[in-house]
């Protein structure tokens, strides 16, 4: 299966001393694909800032002027956990950017699957609020995109350890798009009870599916196999967008969940049968992910399991 790469690249001018969420994220993860033999060849594509108007495909304008306004008066935060620089605004919009070029890679039939390496990340940010690292919800904006380009049915499978509550919002009574999260529960932010199943509009369109701490990650692709994969075949999305956070590894610093890159690797193996059965494609888009190792390697057994499938790893 073909895979197209797009990065921003770090972002070094989004940043705040002694944050989590850091311009090293992306860097440690290209540094990593650099230095891996099968995948340094992989296609790349360059993305462009995406317009207002994709903006407010998801977001209300309050929001996007209020981004701007703190970008533009020197930054500061949307809450405590949220920064914003003077170049915030417009890295989020390369950001949210890069996702749409990696629905666009797939739409237009560059790519099977494509991942953007990009920040910062989105799945918290709501229509109306930057929260937790987020500002815009690029997985939301790059599922409009995907409407708008004749792939109506989308699947958003959300694999970072903390639930997407902004997501799940967004779509929450919108029954053309499937959102499934397997999360840490209890954990920040606080939402994602299994009995969360959708709005009267798409009932069961939402399936939160919580694991305590600890959770192995043969346990984690046992719950993905019961409870989403059943989902998803029966929603037959025309395009699969993956919500890709890798702060389930268990070397990350903000959650107690026990994924490997392994089971990274299963994951995308599986999301990869999942497409061609339905006959679509996946976007990936970073969210978390905080250990550099950890991410980097996730990210490269993802792109393996893209790549060649649950049967050959290591290809050669
Ligand atoms: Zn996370």
């Amino acid at each position: 299966m073909s895979v197209i790469l797009i990065s921003t690249g770090p972002e070094p001018e989004h940043s705040a001393p002694g944050h989590p969420e850091r311009p090293d994220r992306v860097a440690a993860i290209l540094d990593h694909i650099a230095g891996q033999e099968d995948l340094s060849s992989l296609p790349r594509l360059d993305p462009t800032e995406a317009d207002g108007a994709a903006i407010e495909l998801v977001h209300t304008s309050a929001h996007a002027g209020a981004v701007r306004a703190m970008a533009q008066r020197g930054g500061g935060w949307f809450d405590g956990d949220t920064f914003c620089g003077p170049g915030s605004h417009a890295a989020a919009l390369r950001s949210a950017g890069a996702a749409l070029a990696a629905v666009d890679a797939v739409c237009d039939g560059r790519s099977d699957h494509a991942f953007s390496i990009s920040r910062p990340p989105g799945h918290h940010a709501t229509a109306g609020t930057a929260m937790g690292f987020c500002i815009f919800n690029n997985v939301a904006i790059a599922a409009r995109h995907a409407q708008l380009r004749g792939r109506k049915r989308i699947a958003i499978i959300d694999i970072d350890v903390h639930h997407g509550n902004g997501t799940e919002e967004i779509f929450w009574d919108d029954p053309s798009v499937l959102y499934t999260s397997l999360h840490q529960y209890p954990l920040y932010p606080g939402t994602g009870h299994a009995s969360a199943h959708g709005g009267p509009g798409a009932l069961g369109l939402n399936i939160n599916v919580p694991l305590p701490s600890g959770t192995s990650g043969d346990e984690w692709l046992d719950r993905f196999e019961g409870s989403v994969v059943p989902a998803v075949i029966a929603f037959e999305p025309e395009l699969v967008l993956v919500s890709a956070g890798f702060d389930a590894h268990a070397a990350d610093p903000l959650a107690t969940l026990q994924l490997t890159a392994s089971t990274y690797a299963a994951l995308a193996s599986r999301v990869r049968d999942l497409c061609a059965e339905a006959g679509s494609g996946s976007a990936w888009v970073l969210e978390g992910g905080y250990d550099l190792d950890a991410l980097g390697e996730s990210v490269a057994a993802s792109l393996r399991g893209l790549v060649n499938g649950g049967g050959d790893p290591t290809p050669g």
